[in-house]
């Protein structure tokens, strides 16, 4: 299966929670807003990108 992140930066306020959880999928850009790279997600990765979606304050991590 092949997954992506995505982070809606507008809705996005840069907490790091996604970062500290799952720091291979997620970082902080140069405005300190999320942003997920945009490989798809290795099989290993994805329960902890799961999880960062699911503890995300304002929703704003998608993976599809
Ligand atoms: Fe932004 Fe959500 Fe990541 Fe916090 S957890 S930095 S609000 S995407």
């Amino acid at each position: 299966i092949r997954m992506k992140a995505y982070v809606d930066k507008d809705a996005c306020i840069g907490c790091g929670l996604c970062v500290d959880i799952c720091p291979e999928v997620f970082s902080l850009d140069d405005d300190g807003l999320a942003e997920a790279i945009n490989d798809d997600i290795a099989d290993d990765v994805l329960e902890s990108a799961r999880e960062a979606e699911e503890q995300c304050p304002t929703g704003a991590i998608s993976i599809e």
